[in-house]
């Protein structure tokens, strides 16, 4: 066991606060984790206020993490000491079931290890994040950084981007497609600017007016405000593929209308109840409503290294662990550019009382 200091949250909404807690000691297939950058997804703030009713206090949140390795177990093979490393929101599964063996270990049948708030597989203890110093993690679940990859922006890619990036993959959005991310806050950012990488032809719609201006240097070639509803019934039929990003239950059928025959709208945001759908909508151009979580291990891998090749990067704002307090208020206050990204090295000067 080692002792880790972060910064915890010991009830729901309560403000996060500097903590002490204990890792896991080094099994053989483990490795260790200095951890340098995490970034701050929406889900940290969902899961402190515990909005999914399974919320364990403490909670030490982050699963957007990137560091060095440290340490590692006699049986591993794929790191060394000072490697940089990754690591997203999924830190275990039983890796024997049909979706584990598909590369798919975020639909693990037995549950996948969630990288905090879960239970280790073989002693139960509750995990905790990347609002750390350090972590312990089953090698297998460890992601290489590419070289090419900025360390200090590369975090928001490990949820944020794997979470876009599997439901475009899967689609087919390349060339040709014509593509619309609602809602242009950390994941719809970065689906703009991966979505433009694989050539498609990019909308955003947004609830912002102020967002516009940003929405284009992003990288989308239109953009579309959701209360224009003159411009709404402009774009119906328009779309091949809509990423919903919306944090919060909402109707999504003024989404579904945009769908071109065939098309398809896939939620990632709202984990919660979505207003009532219109089946006639679903109907007309055999539309498809799906969701999607997160991504499996090798698509993240394969992720981080098209970003490399490709120089796509998220818009973060760098913050000290002190600040994010602050930090959730202005995400709750749709209030980030895009992501906000710690620097951990600002847990160094600050003391558990
Ligand atoms: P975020 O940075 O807060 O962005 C959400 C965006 O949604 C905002 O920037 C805003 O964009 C729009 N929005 C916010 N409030 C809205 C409202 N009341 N009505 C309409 N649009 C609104 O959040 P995020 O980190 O991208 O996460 C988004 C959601 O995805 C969260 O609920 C998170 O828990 C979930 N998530 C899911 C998965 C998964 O595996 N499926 C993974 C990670 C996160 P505009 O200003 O452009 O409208
Ligand atoms: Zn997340």
């Amino acid at each position: 066991m080692s002792t880790c200091h972060g910064f915890g949250a010991h009830e729901a909404h309560a403000h996060l606060t500097p903590m002490h807690f204990e890792r896991r000691a080094l099994r053989a297939d483990d490795v260790a984790i200095d951890i340098a950058y995490c970034g701050v997804c929406h889900s940290d703030a969902h899961q402190v206020d515990n909005d999914w009713n399974n919320t364990v206090f403490p909670c030490v949140p982050g699963h957007e993490i990137v560091g060095h390795v440290t340490a590692t177990g006699s049986d591993v093979t794929r790191f060394k000491v000072g490697d940089r490393v990754a690591v997203g929101c999924l830190v275990d599964s039983c890796r024997h079931c049909a979706p584990c063996e598909a590369g798919e270990e975020q639909h693990c049948v037995e549950g996948p290890t969630p990288t905090y708030n879960g239970r280790d597989r073989i002693t139960g203890e509750i995990t905790y994040g990347g609002y750390s110093q350090h972590i312990v993690v089953r090698e297998s679940f460890v992601l290489r950084m590419p070289a090419a990859l900025d360390a200090r922006l590369a975090a928001p890619l490990l949820c944020a981007g794997i979470t876009v990036w599997m439901p475009m993959s899967k689609s087919g959005v390349g060339p040709g497609s014509k593509v619309a991310i609602v809602g242009l806050g950390g994941l719809g950012h970065l689906a703009v600017k991966l979505a433009a990488a694989l050539g498609a032809e990019v909308t955003v719609i947004t609830s912002s007016p102020g967002k516009v201006d940003d929405a284009r240097t992003l990288g989308a070639n239109h953009v579309l405000l959701s209360n224009d509803s003159k411009a709404m019934l402009a774009a119906a039929n328009a779309f091949d593929f809509i990423l919903d990003t919306i944090p919060m239950r909402h109707n999504v059928n003024p989404y579904l209308m945009l769908l071109a025959r065939n098309g398809k709208l896939v939620v990632v945001g709202a984990i919660d109840l979505l207003e009532p759908v219109h089946g006639a909508l679903l109907m007309r151009n055999n539309r498809s409503l799906a969701g999607s979580l997160i991504g499996g291990i090798e698509a993240t891998q394969e992720l981080l290294d098209f970003c490399a090749e490709r120089n796509v990067l998220p818009d973060c704002e760098m913050i000290d662990i002190r600040e994010i307090d602050t930090a959730f208020e202005r995400m709750r206050a749709n209030d980030v550019k895009y992501r906000f990204v710690i620097d951990m090295a600002s847990l160094k000067g600050v003391s558990v009382d």
